[in-house]
């Protein structure tokens, strides 16, 4: 049975991708060949930074399909602009113009099914690149990159995880910051959503958007504090409060802050960190075997 993790935050700079790399040598270390790491943050993508080591296949470039209509077939009707939800097609009659604006358009084909003389074509347009590669100690590893100029992160991220789907039983998604639909893509299928957080006003704020999100996505969830000690015990209390899980606590280390910047976390990591790490890492490989004993034991 798969087992799907989302490592996500509020707001950018919590030290998502750093938990989520961790995961990852950790648990393709503990459970080789059974794991695989996606980096959803398609307009970020860094997760492929701290392993150099990895090998990576030739890149895929993903598509969309923009309509653009003939003008030679069009009779100037307006259904497609009616049709349209995103205000993407413009046709004034009076001077024969008729037009898409492919950068508002979210290539729901509405227009398509609207146009009753056949005038709308679709062409295809990048949006992105996908990139697989592989450790060579276990595990695969694979992000989207959207191209620069394209607003089709949510399309980009879903087409990013149709590829690698069923490459490993175990997934990792390190999903885009913030709560809009990108983030719905990237958590849509988890089985468990890791919420990174600081202990700070801004870090609360913002968590406390995703977990109204996760909650009313009704998805589980649970949250990890990153930069324990910077703040106050607020963050501790409300998870408390609230009868939210804390999946655990990573000290604030400014040498281990200093390491993401220079791309390397995995050696020389402060002893207080790699202590937190483990403890936090050993949970949830357990959690994992639970949950293929589970599956076991119901079949
Ligand atoms: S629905 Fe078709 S015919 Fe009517 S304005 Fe749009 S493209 Fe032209
Ligand atoms: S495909 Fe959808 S979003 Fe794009 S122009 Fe047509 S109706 Fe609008």
């Amino acid at each position: 049975m798969p087992f799907k993790i989302a490592i996500a935050s509020g707001k950018g700079g919590t030290g998502k991708t750093t938990f989520a790399v961790n995961l990852f040598r950790y648990l393709s270390q503990s459970m080789p060949g059974k794991v695989q790491l996606v980096d959803c943050d398609v307009e970020e993508p860094n997760d492929h930074i701290f392993f150099p080591e990895a090998q990576f296949e030739k890149l895929e470039k993903v598509y969309r399909l923009v309509p653009e209509i003939d003008q030679s077939k069009c009779t100037y009707c307006r259904k497609c602009v009616e049709y349209c939800e995103f205000n993407a097609i413009v046709v004034i009659p009076t001077v024969r113009f008729a037009e898409v604006n492919s950068s508002l358009c979210h290539s729901c084909g509405a227009c398509i099914v609207a146009c009753e003389d056949d005038a709308i074509n679709e062409k295809p347009e990048e949006i992105g690149t996908i990139r697989r590669g592989f450790l060579p100690s276990g595990g695969r590893i694979s992000g989207g990159t959207l191209k620069i100029g394209s607003s089709m992160q949510t399309m980009m991220i879903r087409e990013l995880k149709k590829a690698v789907s069923g490459e490993a039983p175990i997934t990792i998604f390190d999903a885009p910051p913030g709560t809009s639909c990108p983030v719905v893509a990237a958590i849509a299928d988890a089985d468990l959503i890791i919420l990174v957080s600081e202990p700070t006003p801004f870090g609360m704020y913002d968590l406390k958007l995703s977990i109204d999100l996760l909650r009313e996505l009704r998805k589980p969830f649970g949250v990890l504090i990153n930069k324990s000690g910077l703040g106050t015990d607020e963050l501790h209390n409300y998870l408390l409060n609230q009868g939210i899980e804390l999946i655990g606590s990573i000290p604030f280390s400014r040498a281990y802050a200093g390491m993401y910047a220079s791309g390397n976390l995995f050696n020389d990591i402060p002893e207080e960190v790699a202590f937190a790490f483990s403890e936090i890492l050993h949970k949830l490989h357990d959690r994992i075997l639970q949950h293929e004993g589970d599956h076991h034991s119901e079949r």
